[in-house]
């Protein structure tokens, strides 16, 4: 595995980020809606960051059908706090093509939300295949795969302090464990 941004560059994004995200709200209560499982590392450094009053809750997004590559988008919002007339702030992993933030994006704006805007710790550049782009990015990254800090391989790496791509030879020794 090969580094990408280390568990002090990450600390330090963080901080860059939850104060773009103060100067723009301020004060005004927000609802956060983080999307699982990848970002749940993310979602607890950044909100610790945050002062104004917040309301928590999750949303289940998986595109991918294990391994590296696209499957098709599933969204499970049955545990969404309601967000009508409220101020929300997606938080996702990663921007790729960009598909799963639009659309969620999109099913939330149908719960008339005051307003939705959204947060990504990483965006992969030129992989984009929609026009929306996230309101808030901690780092970009190239067109590698990368797991740690809440992203995954096959459910695995979460929990890795630091961002990492993966490299061919360690598919190899991930399918020989
Ligand atoms: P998009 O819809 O933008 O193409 O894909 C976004 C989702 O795909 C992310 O929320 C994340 O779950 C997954 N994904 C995209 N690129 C990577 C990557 O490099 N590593 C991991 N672990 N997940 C990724
Ligand atoms: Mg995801």
């Amino acid at each position: 595995m090969r580094v990408l941004l280390s568990e002090q560059e990450l600390s330090k994004g963080v901080d860059r980020i939850a104060a773009e995200i103060t100067a723009c709200y301020g004060r005004r209560p927000l609802t956060i809606v983080a999307v699982m499982t990848g970002s749940l590392v993310f979602l607890a450094d950044l909100i610790r960051r945050l002062e104004m009053p917040i309301r928590v809750s999750l949303i289940q997004a998986s595109s991918y059908r294990g391994g590296t590559s696209s499957g098709e988008l599933s969204i499970n919002d049955e545990i969404m706090l309601e967000i009508h007339d409220r101020d929300v702030l997606v938080i996702d992993d990663i921007f790729d093509t960009g598909k799963t933030l639009s659309e969620i994006m999109r099913r939330l704006w149908l719960e008339r939300p005051t307003s939705v805007r959204s947060v990504v710790l990483l965006r992969k550049t030129g992989c984009q295949l929609v026009n929306d782009q996230p309101d808030f990015v901690a780092f970009e990254i190239p067109n590698e795969f990368v797991v740690g800090y809440g992203l995954d391989y096959e459910d695995l790496y979460r929990n890795l302090p630091f961002v990492a791509a993966l490299q061919p030879s360690d598919l190899q020794a991930h399918h020989s464990v």
